[in-house]
C-alpha cells in the first residue's frame, strides 16, 4: 500500500544501488516464495513466481539478478534460498520492534492487528498526546505519552514508527519521532512530512489507491459508470 515513489529522503536509488521499483517488488516475491514453501514446493520457476506475483518473468529475472540470485536454467530457483536472499537484502533476518505514534481509530486498529508478527515486526509501544488516552490499554499495550518516546526508543532499540496522527499534527509528530531516535516512518496522514537526510518516510494512502482502483475499473468497464449523486467535497 505504500506509494511506489522513492522514499522522500531517498535519491530514487534503493539500497546498494538497487533501483527503488526493484526494491518495492522484492516483498511481493518474498510473500509468494513463502507461500510456495508452505505448499511444499522446494523449487520454483521464474514463470511460476512471476505469474503468482502478477509481473513478467523477464522483469523478475532482472530484479533478482540485483541480488546475485540466479536460477538454474530449466530447473528454477530454490524456494528457501531465494527467500533467504531477499530477506537478507531487505534486512528482515532479525525481528524489528515498531512504535505507533497516534492511537486513535487507525492507530488502535493497527495496534490490535496480530499479523505484523508474521512478517517479523512487533508493535512494542503505542504513544499519544491525548491525556485521556494515556494509561489506557490497546490489547496488552498501555498507551504512553509521546514525552516518553525517546526513552521507549532507547529501551527497545526501536528504529521504525507508524505515524497515525491527523494531517495537521503530522510534521510535529514526525519531528518528535526523529528527535527521539526513529529512523524510518510509515506515514498514514494524508500529507507529506519533511525529514532530514538519512531518515526514510513511506506514505500509505488507501484513498489514493481507491481513486486509482476506481479509474482503472472504469477504464476496463466503461458501462459501469455509476449513476447517482455527484461527489461531495470531503474534509481531510
Ligand atoms: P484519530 O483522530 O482517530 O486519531 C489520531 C490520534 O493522534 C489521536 O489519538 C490524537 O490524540 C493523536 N495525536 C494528535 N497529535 C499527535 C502527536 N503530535 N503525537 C502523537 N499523537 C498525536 O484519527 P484516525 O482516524 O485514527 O486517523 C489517523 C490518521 O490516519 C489521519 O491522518 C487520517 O487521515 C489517516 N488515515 C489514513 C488512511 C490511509 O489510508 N492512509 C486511512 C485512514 C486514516
Amino acid at each position: 500500500m505504500a506509494t511506489d515513489a522513492p522514499s522522500q529522503a531517498g535519491s530514487g536509488r534503493g539500497t546498494a544501488g538497487v533501483p527503488d521499483p526493484v526494491v518495492s517488488r522484492l516483498p511481493l516475491y518474498l510473500n509468494a516464495l513463502d507461500a510456495f514453501a508452505l505448499e511444499g514446493q522446494p523449487v520454483v520457476s521464474s514463470d511460476e513466481l512471476a505469474t503468482r506475483c502478477g509481473t513478467g518473468a523477464a522483469i523478475l529475472r532482472r530484479d533478482l539478478s540485483y541480488l546475485s540470485a540466479s536460477g538454474r536454467r530449466g530447473i528454477g530457483y530454490r524456494t528457501a534460498d531465494l527467500a533467504e536472499a531477499i530477506r537478507s537484502f531487505l534486512g528482515l533476518n532479525t525481528r524489528r520492534d515498531v512504535v505507533i505514534v497516534g492511537v486513535g481509530r487507525l492507530g488502535s486498529a493497527l495496534a490490535g492487528y496480530p499479523g505484523f508478527g508474521d512478517f517479523g515486526f512487533d508493535v512494542r509501544a503505542v504513544v499519544d498526546v491525548d491525556p485521556a488516552k494515556i494509561g489506557t490499554q490497546r490489547g496488552n499495550l498501555t498507551v504512553r505519552s509521546t514525552a516518553e518516546l525517546p526513552a521507549i526508543v532507547e529501551d527497545f532499540g526501536i528504529t521504525l514508527g507508524l505515524l497515525t496522527v491527523p494531517a495537521h499534527a503530522a510534521q510535529a509528530a514526525a519531528d518528535h519521532s526523529i528527535d527521539s531516535g526513529l529512523l524510518g516512518l510509515l506515514n498514514f496522514a494524508p500529507t507529506l512530512v519533511s525529514v532530514p537526510a538519512g531518515i526514510t518516510v513511506r506514505n500509505v494512502d488507501v484513498a489514493r489507491e481507491l481513486q486509482l482502483l476506481a479509474f482503472y475499473t472504469l477504464a476496463a468497464h466503461p458501462q459501469a459508470e455509476p449513476e447517482g449523486e455527484p461527489r461531495r467535497e470531503g474534509v481531510l
